[in-house]
């Protein structure tokens, strides 16, 4: 086959619960580095392990990625001249590439039974020998296996690690070298005849035809098995003959610096997508855990990320993951929306189930005039719904820490005052802000002062968007009638 681009990467995770910020960095790396190269993005999933992995996963990995804006060029859905891309539906294949390596001696059966491989183990942990299986059923005789046979003894496949050290360079971490006594030999079926991971993966990666391996750093150690195989399969004539490069990315730290796990809240996708991130913003700081545009721009675009992004420039130490540092990247991103951009990432936050108004009351004229406002200041898109209730809602939320706040002794003064002031005044934010601040000099207050318990009256907090452009968007009326009500309250408060 002549194919003038050979790069060909895959993601290929297992449909187990949902997406989480690790699996979406190894898709973001993957996706990058065959954007750079014009290769190829295979998305397979690995879904052989019934027990764990569910359709409703396999759904929610499709989803993230189509969110996410990562294409994959083949894969589900797409289809390609490798599939299918759902191991599940590899079976065959499977069983036939273990029949073959059984024949061809590189893989045997191990009929050692759980008990005997811990005896073992422990025996071998006493004396200070390495703990790994012990080769024991590596040159059964025929009468030696009838035997097991006839003790009803069922068998695992084994694979037949060669007696040499293996040597790569990692394109991240540089050349490694493994003994052959940290590499012990390894299952590849299981007894039920049920293929494992340390098999298919390689033996996909063989098929599809792979010339990159970017993952995560915990599957290190499974890389010295897999080169292995993947040269029992030449042998055998599985793929074609190749063995791929391998990078691995350096783990990702949470908090206390432990590794983020996939079962840390803090680690889950939808988490990211509730909050309303930016798939841009999330991206963007998912790239910077073990790679970096420059040291001066953390803040840059996928299409910048892509003509940048080389595997050599990943860096082997260990990511921090840094919630406010990811939320800074995201507001930056919002910021640099186009304001109609914006305008529309907000909408699933202004109806059910978010927004806490009646559908009818939401007036799109009032919410595009505030929304350049609020660009300026969201963190994550679902601050939106608090920003703007007070315009949707009969009356604004009660938040009675914020009540508490801007109803010292004097506000029913100040804020009778204003009422007045606010009566008379032309109603645009330059002139409203005029009367509050005529209405706290009377009353010696600043500002700053008098205009929170006007703020707190009108939209129930006392943070939120600017609040004199907000009045005039709210009108005259409805400010007026909320500043009554909350006369009422303090008189009978005072009282
Ligand atoms: N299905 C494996 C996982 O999700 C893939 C690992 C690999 O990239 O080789 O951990
Ligand atoms: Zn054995």
């Amino acid at each position: 086959m002549t194919n003038a681009n050979p790069v060909r990467v895959r993601f290929c995770p297992s449909p187990t619960g949902n997406p989480h910020v690790g699996l979406v960095r190894t898709a973001l790396f993957n996706w990058a580095f065959a954007r750079h190269h014009g290769g190829t993005l295979v998305f397979r999933i690995e879904d052989t392990d019934a027990s764990r992995d569910s359709e409703e996963s396999y759904e929610a990995l499709l989803d993230a990625m189509r969110w996410l804006g990562l294409d994959w060029d083949e894969g589900p859905e797409v289809g390609g001249p490798h599939g299918p891309y759902r191991q599940s539906q590899r079976m065959d294949i499977y069983a036939e590439v273990a029949d073959k390596l059984l024949a061809a001696g590189h893989a045997y059966r191990c009929y050692c039974t759980q008990a005997e491989l811990e005896e073992r183990r422990e025996q071998a942990r006493k004396e200070g020998r390495p703990s790994g299986y012990d080769g024991r059923c590596r040159d059964l005789g025929p009468e030696r296996i009838a035997e097991f046979v006839a003790e009803g003894r069922s068998s695992i496949v084994r694979f037949r690690m060669p007696e040499e050290s293996i040597t790569f360079t990692d394109l991240v971490r540089g050349e490694l070298t493994f003994s052959p006594r940290d590499v012990p030999d390894f299952g590849i079926v299981r007894a039920n005849g049920a293929p494992l991971y340390t098999l298919v993966n390689p033996v996909d990666d063989a098929l599809m035809e792979i010339t990159h391996v970017l993952r995560g750093e915990d599957l290190l150690s499974s890389t010295p098995r897999q080169i292995a195989l993947y040269e029992a399969l030449a042998k055998i004539g599985v793929g074609n003959g190749g063995v791929p490069r391998f990078g691995h990315l350096p783990y990702v730290m949470g908090e206390g610096n432990k590794k983020l796990s996939k079962r840390d809240p803090q680690s889950s996708l939808n988490l990211y997508r509730e909050r309303g991130f930016l798939p841009e913003g999330l991206l963007n700081y998912l790239s910077l855990l073990g790679w970096s545009l420059s040291e001066d721009r953390d803040i840059f675009s996928l299409d910048e990320m892509v003509r940048a992004f080389e595997i050599s420039a990943v860096n082997a130490n260990p990511a921090r993951f840094d919630l406010k540092k990811c939320e800074a990247i995201n507001a930056t991103h919002l910021r640099e929306l186009p304001l109609d951009a914006f305008r529309e990432a907000c909408a699933p936050w202004l109806r059910e189930p978010f927004a806490p108004w009646a559908p009818e009351a939401f007036d799109q004229v009032a919410f595009d005039e505030l929304a350049p406002l609020a660009q300026t200041r969201l963190t994550v898109l679902s601050d939106i719904t608090a920003n703007v209730d007070f315009l949707f809602l009969d009356e604004p939320v009660r938040d009675e820490a914020s009540w508490k706040k801007a109803m010292k002794p004097g506000a029913r003064e100040v804020l009778a005052s204003a009422r007045e002031r606010l009566l008379a005044a032309d109603w645009k934010a330059e002139a409203l802000k005029e009367a509050v601040l005529a209405a706290g000099e009377e009353h010696g207050l600043k500002l700053g002062k008098a205009q929170a318990p006007v703020r707190v009256a009108v939209t129930g907090r006392t943070v939120g968007l600017p609040l004199f452009e907000s009045l005039e968007v709210l009108g005259r009326d409805r400010t007026l009638a909320r500043i009554d009500v909350t006369l009422e309250r303090l008189a009978q408060e005072a009282d």
